[in-house]
């Protein structure tokens, strides 16, 4: 399947979530946060089309990772593409970690997001909000974003947090 790239993906990052990780960063995104630190990211033509298995195929190089984050621009306007490589990553043992302007609870309303969340360990969620800036938090830009643990809150049927920070 075809999706669209804004760079290639990025090994050993210690920014975007939890231990040594790989992030993709998916092109396209029309949150329009005030100050967004990737507006390169936001043309849905923009960045360049690749074949997800190609990535698959950068994923089995991989080295000393410990997981893949899915970024962008918004990995969830691209939900089948996006879940092919979730689903992909967690059968060569990475946990998946996601980046998303939408809330966790827009996201269980669409089929299409609710399949890509239901293949998702931990989600950051919401816009960045420049009024809300924080350095203090972990992995999140603003206080609004939420570090979410995925499957325990949809065992739960609600909103369970990662990180209480
Ligand atoms: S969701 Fe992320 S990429 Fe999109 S505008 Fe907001 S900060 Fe930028």
């Amino acid at each position: 399947m075809k999706i669209r790239l804004a760079s290639d993906i990025q090994p050993d990052s210690i920014l975007d979530g939890e231990g040594i990780r790989t992030v993709i960063w998916f092109q396209g995104c029309s949150h329009n946060c005030e100050e967004c630190h990737n507006p390169e990211t936001h043309d849905f033509n923009g960045g360049f089309e690749i074949d997800t298995e190609d990535i698959k195929k950068q994923i089995d190089e991989l080295e000393y990772q410990n997981g893949i984050t899915l970024s962008g621009g918004d990995p969830f306007f691209q939900p089948e593409g996006a879940l092919e490589i979730a689903k992909y990553a967690h059968k060569k043992g990475y946990n998946v970690w996601a980046y998303t302007g939408f809330l966790y609870e827009d996201l269980l309303k669409n089929k299409k997001t609710k399949k890509l969340l239901e293949n998702i360990d931990v989600l950051i969620d919401g816009k960045f909000v420049k009024a809300l800036k924080s350095f203090e938090c972990k992995f999140r830009g603003s206080t609004n974003q939420r570090v979410i643990d995925v499957q325990k809150s949809l065992e739960q049927g609600e909103v369970v947090l990662y990180y209480e920070d």
